[in-house]
């Protein structure tokens, strides 16, 4: 594994480990980006990576995009997040939950994780036998916690809608044409909740089945998942994998927003004057899909100073996802510059950096 200070997402992180156990085969990466703001807060990713500097790469990228995630949705976290590198086959044991739930531990509530691709919430529920630094755990009808999917969705619902009122003008989601790629827990929601709107869906996933019974479920169309980037729609929300914007990628648009809940979209952070360069309106990733850290964080919050944890309360600061992007959209717009500079200058003053 190369030195990860020479790496290009290398960003002054406050801390990084490195985990080992041999006992369960646990192999993780835990990156602590900031903690300027409170303990830095992040899921962790269960993934198998061909060569583990791929898994580095994602942890010191997701890491710091969570400080400015939540940074940005006025959160009193820094940024952290861990990437447990699995076997080819996604092997995925107790054993290796408990162990994950002991390092963290270690961390001595510096680092809070929660669920990222991969991860249940009974995983958390075996990770929180170790320790009390998890969130997302199953949560009582009416409180704030569980899966984070579904708020995050929420968020980006939200947020689509913002920018499709910015963009093209209109309110009604009725008949907008919607490219949704990725067809998880994020992406799922998203389309259910687009779809009960009128909008019109076309879905792709790298698993065909999935995509095919969402298009069923919500009468929209299935392609395959090498084609939904080229598709002709107003929007293309990406839900899936990051980096997926990148100079060939930004060619095969034909939409007139990027809009989804995929962590660290832009490949590189110049592919945001890219698709500014070509009108496309851009909501920042870690603008737009706060809505889950924005859950699970009051939840733990919550719970660390045991008081009530309403699940309304969640809705609210939920729906002030697109304020934020306004302010965004705005100041791009006065000054010329692409939103996701625009985003990072602001996160970047929050954080102190
Ligand atoms: P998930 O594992 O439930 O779903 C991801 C889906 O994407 C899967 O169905 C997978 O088959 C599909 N996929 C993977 N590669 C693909 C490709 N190249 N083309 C098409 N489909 C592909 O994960 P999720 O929780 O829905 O997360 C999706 C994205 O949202 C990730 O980037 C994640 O980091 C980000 N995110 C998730 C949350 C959350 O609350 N779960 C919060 C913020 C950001």
């Amino acid at each position: 594994m190369p030195a990860f200070w020479s790496e290009p997402d290398w960003d002054e992180h406050e801390r990084v480990e490195v985990v080992h156990d041999r006992a369960s085969g646990l192999t993780a990466i835990i990156a602590l980006h900031s903690t300027h703001l409170g303990p830095a807060a992040g899921g962790t990713r269960f993934w198998h990576y061909e060569d583990p500097a791929k898994g580095m790469r994602d942890a010191l990228r997701l890491s710091r995009g969570m400080s400015y995630k939540n940074a940005m949705a006025g959160l009193p976290i820094g940024g952290g997040k861990a990437v447990v590198l699995l076997d080819k086959d996604r092997t995925k044991t107790e054993a290796m939950l408990h162990a994950f739930g002991d390092a963290v531990e270690a961390l001595d509530g510096r680092y809070v994780t929660a669920e990222d691709v991969g991860a249940t919430e009974a995983d958390m529920v075996a990770i929180h036998t170790r320790t009390e630094h998890v969130c997302g755990l199953p949560a009582d009808e009416g409180d704030a916690g569980g899966d984070p999917g579904p708020f995050t969705a929420m968020g980006i619902y939200h947020g689509i809608k913002a920018a499709v009122a910015h963009k093209l003008g209109t309110e009604s989601m009725k008949g907008v044409r919607i490219a949704l790629q990725g067809c998880g827990s994020v992406g799922g929601g998203v389309a259910r909740l687009l779809a009960k709107d009128g909008a019109q869906l076309t879905v792709a996933d790298i698993d065909d089945k999935r995509a095919a019974a969402m298009a069923q479920e919500l009468g929209g169309t299935a392609v395959a998942a090498d084609q939904i980037m080229g598709v002709a729609c107003d929007v293309f929300s990406p839900n899936a994998l990051g980096a997926i914007l990148d100079e060939e990628g930004i060619a095969r648009l034909d939409c007139a927003v990027v809009a989804g809940g995929a962590n660290n979209q832009l490949a590189r952070p110049h592919h945001g004057q890219q698709l500014h360069d070509r009108g496309i309106l851009y909501a920042p990733d870690y603008v737009i899909n706060a809505g889950g850290i924005i859950n699970v964080s009051y939840e733990y919050l919550c719970r660390r100073e045991g008081t009530p944890c309403d699940i309304n309360e969640v809705r609210k600061r939920i729906a002030r996802i697109p304020g934020r992007l306004g302010e965004i959209w705005s100041e791009s717009d006065a000054s010329g510059k692409p939103s996701n500079e625009v985003a990072d200058a602001m996160a970047q003053a929050l954080i102190g950096r």
